[in-house]
């Protein structure tokens, strides 16, 4: 069994679809070790997203994820990591994202994707002590 960090974005919250991610991590078989409501300062956001702060994208999507409350949470289960990546979908709500998928459902725009996974078990364990230091 191993950890991922979820975290339904401020536009997952914001429209309503928290339940409804909840809901599908719960259904797959995964299980929730911790689950936090918040709004997180710059630091944290720039901490979360170190790998694009070069990216033209960055100070947007640092604007974004600090924009609203955002839900937090450790998901646990066999290959949770791979298993949450397959929920969510591609990045590309339209392009990669299929029908079926969180992003594939509900999502239009690259930015607002509602949903992020941690990408591998090493993005896995940083993101996890960034979110849930205990
Ligand atoms: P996440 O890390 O949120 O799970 P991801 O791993 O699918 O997403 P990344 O390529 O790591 O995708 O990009 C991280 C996030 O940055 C995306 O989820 C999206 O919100 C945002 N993003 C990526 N590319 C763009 C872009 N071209 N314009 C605006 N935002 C972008």
């Amino acid at each position: 069994s191993e950890r991922t960090l979820v975290l339904v974005k401020p536009d997952g919250v914001k429209r309503g679809l928290v339940g409804e991610v909840i809901s599908r991590i719960e259904r797959k078989g995964l299980t929730l070790a911790q689950l936090e409501l918040r709004t997180v300062e710059r630091s944290v956001a720039e901490e979360h997203y170190a790998e694009h702060k070069d990216k033209p994208f960055f100070g947007e999507l640092v604007d974004f994820i600090t924009s609203g409350p955002l839900v937090a949470i450790a998901v646990e289960g066999t290959r949770a990591i791979s298993a949450f990546r397959q929920l969510a979908g591609g990045t590309d709500p339209v392009e990669k994202a299929t029908p079926g998928t969180i992003r594939g459902d509900f999502a239009l725009e690259v930015q607002y994707n509602l949903v992020h996974g941690s990408d591998s078990a090493e993005s896995a364990e940083r993101e996890l002590k960034l979110w849930f230091p205990n």
